[in-house]
């Protein structure tokens, strides 16, 4: 089966099938790097690096562009607010996104920066201008005459007929039924950034942005285009409207949106306080693998609402899969193969594969990995677990973790960056005690902490207690709990 995904353009779900063949060109908008990423821009993100993800893991040669917004109206009122040159300013921001994406294992995209290519820009909005389709205005403006371009509303599937022609809007944001000619490049206003180029001083509007960087790194037709479901209107509308326009050719085929995240049940927002950054998270005391986990649970057309009991039981669900990896490389198994392991192994990877082909299901790929761990946890219960099942089982979470990127053993030392950081920017009162728990006192990885207990577990079959006790007391002591259960010993963090 091949991948099928939902494409907001025909409103359907399609077979997807790349212009070139075994190749995938595909653009993301990236982050406006006016203030740290919360979690429903990293719900989106996320989703955009599991689709990555998932297209290689089938074979594709993809080529990933995201572009980093570092020049628009939120940006040039804070830096100016605060007295700073714009790039002063997005430095921090931008450092601060790339940070919190590699926290959540999120694989790096090609970046591009929009105050890289404002010539590019300019030049552009000047071809358009030749075409007619761009007009200037007395203060040195630029916009885009949407009567020039009928198939305008074609992505938000919009009617804008009977629009006044002329009128205009100048802000990047606007209202979903504003259908107005929309501003390519914005004359500067007095202490403002702007650049000069050869259209005259400005600075360019938010939607040409993203065409000129995306058609100058992957052609002017490429497969796919994603973002969050909010910026359908006016965002992409702008860009299909100016790429279409200057080309002639289709821009992208497939749109791929996001749902909008809620915080227990309501839209996030600094007011209601439910607003969390991935840095208020680990402070909190999570860890990045329970959000990754938790934020790719929901398929990327699901409300994703976000709580802190789910949170937990991502928690849980990730320590489940860890402590089942640990326990088929720790045992000791006997010589053979159980055919009953090696046809869950297989049926496993195909059901994983199946969900995810089926638009992205993310829910049941990570409801069939769970299912193989019930099952061969009671076949290891059983003793009916031989040394030749270990690989095959082993091979579906390896699988599995080439999408889902949670089991690498790194949430400490990301717990303890994020540490770092806030102290240095004297957020001591946020650090929770579970966080100087997890990142401060205790030194050991799970991968020390695997290894201690392989040792104390040899050094009690050899008789040794001394020494097996020996490591159990400094595990304790690193605040790891030991457990002697039915089918031997395991172990968690407090
Ligand atoms: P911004 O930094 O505001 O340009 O947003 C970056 C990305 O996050 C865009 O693709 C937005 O559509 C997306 N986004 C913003 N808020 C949310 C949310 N609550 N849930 C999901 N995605 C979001
Ligand atoms: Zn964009």
């Amino acid at each position: 089966m091949a991948l099928r995904l939902y494409n907001t353009l025909s409103a359907k779900v399609e077979e997807f099938q790349p212009l070139d063949h075994g190749r995938v060109r595909m653009y993301a908008c990236g982050p406006t790097v006016y203030d740290y990423g919360h979690i429903g821009n990293f719900r989106t993100f996320v989703a955009v690096d599991l689709l990555c993800r998932f297209l290689r893991q089938s074979g594709y040669d993809v080529r990933y562009v995201m572009n980093i917004t570092d020049v628009d109206d939120k940006i040039i009122r804070n830096s100016a607010r605060d007295g700073v040159t714009v790039q002063r300013y997005t430095a921090k921001y931008e450092k601060a996104f790339l940070e919190d994406s590699a926290t959540l294992n999120i694989e790096p995209p090609t970046f591009v920066r929009a105050t890289e290519h404002i010539p590019e820009m300019a030049d552009f909005i000047a071809r358009l201008q030749e075409k007619g389709i761009a007009y200037r205005t007395d203060d040195g403006s630029y916009y885009f005459r949407i009567a020039k371009f009928p198939a305008y509303g074609k992505l938000s599937k919009k009617d804008f007929a009977g629009m006044e022609d002329g009128a205009r809007v100048d802000v990047d944001e606007y209202e979903k039924d504003s259908a107005r000619d929309f501003a390519l490049w914005k004359a500067p206003k007095p202490g403002e950034a702007s650049w000069d180029t050869s259209i005259g001083p400005g600075r360019p509007g938010w939607h040409i942005e993203c065409s000129v960087m995306s058609m100058e790194k992957l052609g002017p037709s490429f497969d796919l285009h994603a973002g969050g479901e909010d910026l359908i209107f006016p965002h992409h509308e702008n860009e299909i409207a100016q790429s279409e326009a200057l080309t002639g050719k289709q821009f992208a085929r497939f749109w791929f949106h996001v749902r909008f995240l809620l915080v227990e049940g309501e839209k996030m927002s600094k007011s209601l306080g439910n607003f969390f950054t991935i840095r208020d998270l680990v402070l909190k005391g999570h860890k990045p693998s329970s959000i990754r986990w938790l934020l790719a649970s929901v398929p990327y057309r699901n409300q994703l609402n976000f709580t802190f009991d789910g949170l937990k039981s991502a928690a849980s669900s990730v320590e489940k899969l860890r402590n089942f990896r640990f326990r088929l490389t720790s045992a000791q198994f006997p010589a053979g193969a159980n055919p009953a392991m090696t046809q869950l192994a297989g049926e496993t990877i195909e059901r994983m594969k199946g969900a995810l082909d089926d638009d992205l299901n993310t829910a049941q790929a990570q409801a069939a990995i769970f299912d193989m761990v019930r099952s061969a946890n009671a076949a290891l219960d059983r003793g009916e677990v031989r040394k030749d099942d270990a690989q095959p089982l082993l091979a579906v979470l390896d699988k599995l973790d080439e999408i889902f990127g949670v089991l690498k053993d790194d949430d400490q030392p990301k717990m303890k960056a994020i540490l770092d950081w806030a102290r240095a920017e004297g957020r001591e009162k946020d650090i929770s005690p579970e966080l100087l728990e997890i990142a401060g006192s205790s030194q050991l990885s799970d991968g020390d902490v695997n290894q201690k207990m392989s040792k104390m577990e040899a050094a009690r079959k050899a008789r040794d207690f001394k020494t097996s006790d020996a490591l159990r007391a400094e595990l304790v002591s690193a605040g790891i709990i030991v457990e002697n259960t039915k089918e031997g010993v395991r172990w968690r963090r407090k």
